[in-house]
């Protein structure tokens, strides 16, 4: 239980004492070798005296304040301008016991001062606070970095967790869920603008017979080419296309009036047609083939979602119905 105690309460206190004169640095050796947990290390020479603090990084300086060819203040000023030493505390050691003295050490940017030469048990204390200080400063520091980077990690790791809960998994475009999000905003938006917006509804024409003739992998892959040709025809930032169910695929061109949201569709129906994915059981072409419907107009603040949604999937059924692999609009005042 001693040795434990001991352990708990012993802290790596080195001091490093910077002074001329040896006779400071053989007493102070003396009363501090009568501590088991205070290492020491003496500099006499003030023009190294920086390189060895450096180099030992002792927990509290002990800094003659007249020495000869450098000045103790002076020094001080340049423990403080340096990056790796300037938060050890130093305690400035003087014979001058003068207020103006003591304040100018302090405005230097001093930690304690002693008059020399200290009583030994204030000197001990003193040297133990600061070096304690000291020490837990720079545990706090280590804490605070850790905590910092964790939060960082933390946080790259939330924006990825986001990322992935917009998206679908198979075709890596966002899901229903982000575009669900997605569209009220927008509608608030336009209406509050009082801007135009158009929703665009895209069906896969005979997927079935696809999936039965080639395989529900080829299928997969079918369903990932489809939704690559129609990102490659969006090129606003602010649109966004998702997959809504099985084979179908929405889009959201906000500040798009019909004539816009048409050209977009007409150019996506193109380029499925284009791409001649073979689909030998198709009865509309050698081809896949995709039907699109379109709602385009200035929602007002009574508009839904589903009733746009709706409006566009009726207008995909009308393609459907009027021969697949095309296009049919609806321009909307309000629905
Ligand atoms: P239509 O031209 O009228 O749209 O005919 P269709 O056969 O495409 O229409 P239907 O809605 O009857 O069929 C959709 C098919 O899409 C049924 C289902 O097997 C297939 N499907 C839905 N989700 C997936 C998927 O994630 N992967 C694959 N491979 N097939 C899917
Ligand atoms: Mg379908
Ligand atoms: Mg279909």
């Amino acid at each position: 239980m001693d040795a434990y105690k001991a352990m708990m309460f012993r802290v790596d206190i080195l001091v490093m004492l910077i002074d001329d004169q040896a006779i400071v640095g053989k007493l102070i050796q003396t009363v501090l070798s009568n501590h088991t947990d205070i290492s020491f290390h003496y500099c006499h020479n003030p023009e190294v005296a920086i390189d060895e603090a450096v180099s030992i990084m002792p927990t509290v300086i002990l800094l003659d304040l007249l020495m000869p060819n450098i000045n103790g203040l002076e020094l001080l000023k340049k423990i403080r301008q340096n990056e790796i030493i300037q938060d050890i505390p130093v305690i400035m050691l003087s014979t001058e016991d003068e207020p103006h003295t003591k304040v100018k050490a302090f405005e230097c940017g001093a930690n304690d001062y002693l008059v020399k030469l200290p009583d030994k048990v204030e000197l001990v204390a003193r040297l133990r606070y600061h070096s304690k200080a000291f020490i837990h400063k720079l545990q706090r520091d280590k804490v605070f970095e850790a905590l910092q980077k964790t939060q960082a990690e933390l946080e790259k790791q939330n924006i990825e967790l986001l990322r992935l809960s917009q998206l679908d998994g198979m075709t890596d475009i966002a899901n229903r869920r982000y575009f669900d999000e997605c569209i009220l905003i927008e509608m608030k938006r336009a209406v509050r603008n009082q801007l135009s917006m158009a929703v665009v509804m895209l069906d896969i024409d005979h997927f079935k017979p696809y999936n039965d003739t080639y395989g529900h992998l080829q299928g997969d892959d079918c369903l990932r080419k489809v939704a690559n040709i129609i990102k490659q025809q969006i090129h606003r930032p602010a649109d966004l296309i998702a997959r809504y169910g099985g084979e179908e695929f929405v889009l959201l061109l906000p500040e798009t009036g019909l004539e816009g949201a048409l050209a977009i569709a007409e150019s996506i129906c193109k380029a499925i047609a284009n791409a001649q994915i073979p689909h030998e059981s198709s009865t509309t072409a050698a081809y896949v083939t995709a039907s699109l419907g379109v709602t385009s107009g200035l929602p007002i603040s009574s508009d839904t979602p589903e009733q746009w949604l709706h409006q566009a999937d009726a207008m995909l059924y009308k393609a459907k119905a009027l021969g697949r692999n095309q296009v049919q609009a609806l321009a909307l005042q309000s629905i």
